[in-house]
């Protein structure tokens, strides 16, 4: 019998490998190919994290999605970290999204298709190879950080230098978190008869009390329903998918496998990939890597897009036109999303193009403050929101979803919310090693001005 899952086979390897001969921007120089080699020869035959048939679930939520049929919510750290993957932080990350999820049902009667930026998301693209401090009053100049699956945070020469035994520790801290999603999503945490519990703790503001009245009206519904005998097996359980961004090559070819059912390749590392906005050029190694793999794709598109190459990109990743394949996650920022977006949507709707439109909030509208922090002001993340739904509304297509960088923790990094965090107070409680991300109360307000906009639309 074939194993459900095997190493590809020669001519399937052979597409995968393309990438090999174009250009991979954004990849690390491993001081050691020989341990290097060693490290991908074992994820060779490392046991998958996520299935094909989970991936092409996916596909078809994404695909409902983009008729308006459900509204994604992906959403998680910028970059995880590998000292902060216990239980508590992870299962404080998922109750942030299975509330904004309520929220959103709840708010505008739509499915919500939930996704992590979880259990892989440990490599980061950075403007700069290297990175220049003052330390001990003399100027130091080190690799720059790329995320735990490469090298270190901490600002050392030993620390600083990829390390290729990072891409297996990667591989299983991933493990070990992707089965701690499974089991708090499908062990009782995420029924919906917790909704109150997700709460606890948390009451004294106005966007707590504000979740709180939501989460009574939907237990009254349930108990209305239980009375009726309904049966509410499905309330249990919520399916969430894992998601990273695909950059380091080498981890993600690994970790492919080609499907028994169908012989196509599927990327193994989570159920959907998406391709950064660096490292989207046409003829460049992630597309063509990603055009070998079956699973959804996200790209991320930038306000120096054009609707020529939106149109490219998805001949090129979906040419079967496949609903769900193919994901744009438009992050334009506030101040050009109503200028750059409409084309790009125009475009491909006139094109028949499926593909579903997202909106990432987040990475078109980072700043530094004047007390020198990396930051977002968490107006100019609803504004570009709002610009987003304006012009799906313009156009007469379909706003598909979110994709937010946010934390369960009670963390200080973005300006504003209900909070009213200042510049001052980004001080108090600022973790993040890349990007800022939405507390938890941020999130939840988030939620309940989109689940507004989504009713009005
Ligand atoms: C990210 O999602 O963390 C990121 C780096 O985004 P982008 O590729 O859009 O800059
Ligand atoms: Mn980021």
């Amino acid at each position: 019998m074939p194993a459900a899952l095997d190493m590809p086979s020669a001519d399937v390897a052979q597409g995968l490998d393309h990438f090999r001969t174009l250009t991979a921007l954004q990849q690390p120089t491993w001081p050691d190919s020989d341990a290097l080699a060693a490290v991908v020869a074992r994820l060779e035959q490392a046991t998958p994290l996520t299935l094909p048939a989970e991936s092409d679930a996916l596909r078809d939520r994404l695909a409902a999605a983009s008729r308006g049929e459900a509204f994604v919510l992906q959403g998680g750290d910028c970059a995880e970290n590998f000292a902060e993957a216990g239980a508590t932080r992870i299962r404080n990350k998922i109750r942030t999204i299975l509330q904004m999820a309520v929220i959103l049902t709840h708010g505008a009667s739509t499915p919500v298709v939930k996704i992590g930026r979880i259990a892989g998301q440990y490599a980061k693209p950075r403007s700069s190879n290297d990175e220049t401090r003052v330390v001990a009053g003399r100027q130091v100049t080190l690799p720059a950080y790329r995320g735990d699956m490469v090298n270190g945070f901490e600002f050392t020469p030993e620390s600083r230098t990829p390390d290729p035994r990072r891409l297996e520790q990667a591989y299983r801290i991933s493990a070990a978190t992707a089965n701690v999603v499974r089991a708090f999503t499908h062990g009782g945490y995420a029924d919906l008869r917790q909704v109150h519990q997700w709460n606890r703790g948390f009451m004294r503001n106005p966007t707590y009390a504000r979740y709180e009245g939501t989460a009574i009206e939907i237990d009254r519904a349930i108990r209305f329903m239980d009375a009726c005998g309904a049966d509410f097996d499905a309330l249990r359980f919520v399916d969430l998918y894992l998601s990273h961004e695909g950059l380091i090559l080498d981890y993600e070819r690994a970790l492919t496998r080609q499907d028994a059912r169908t012989g196509k390749a599927y990327a193994t590392s989570a159920h959907m990939l998406w391709i950064g906005e660096r490292t989207r050029q046409l003829d460049g190694a992630h597309v063509d890597f990603m055009a070998h793999i079956a699973n959804p794709i996200g790209v991320k598109l930038g306000p120096t897009t054009t609707p020529d190459n939106a149109v490219a990109l998805a001949a090129k990743l979906n040419p079967d036109n496949l609903p769900g394949r193919l994901t744009f996650v438009a992050r334009m920022g506030a101040g050009r999303v109503r200028d750059v977006l409409p084309a790009l949507v125009q475009r491909i709707h006139d094109e028949g193009v499926a593909a579903t439109w997202i909106t990432d909030p987040m990475h078109g509208n980072t700043i530094t403050s004047d007390n020198g922090y990396k930051t977002r002001r968490f107006a100019d993340v609803l504004d570009e929101i709002q610009g987003f739904f304006e012009v799906h509304r313009a156009v007469g297509t379909v706003p598909g979803g979110l994709h937010m960088e946010l934390t369960g923790d009670d963390v200080t990094e973005v300006l504003g919310g209900t909070g009213s965090i200042d510049e001052a107070g980004l001080a108090r409680r600022y973790e993040t090693l890349v990007d800022p991300r939405l507390n938890h109360q941020q999130s939840l307000e988030t939620a309940f001005l989109v689940a507004e906009m989504l009713q009005g639309f």
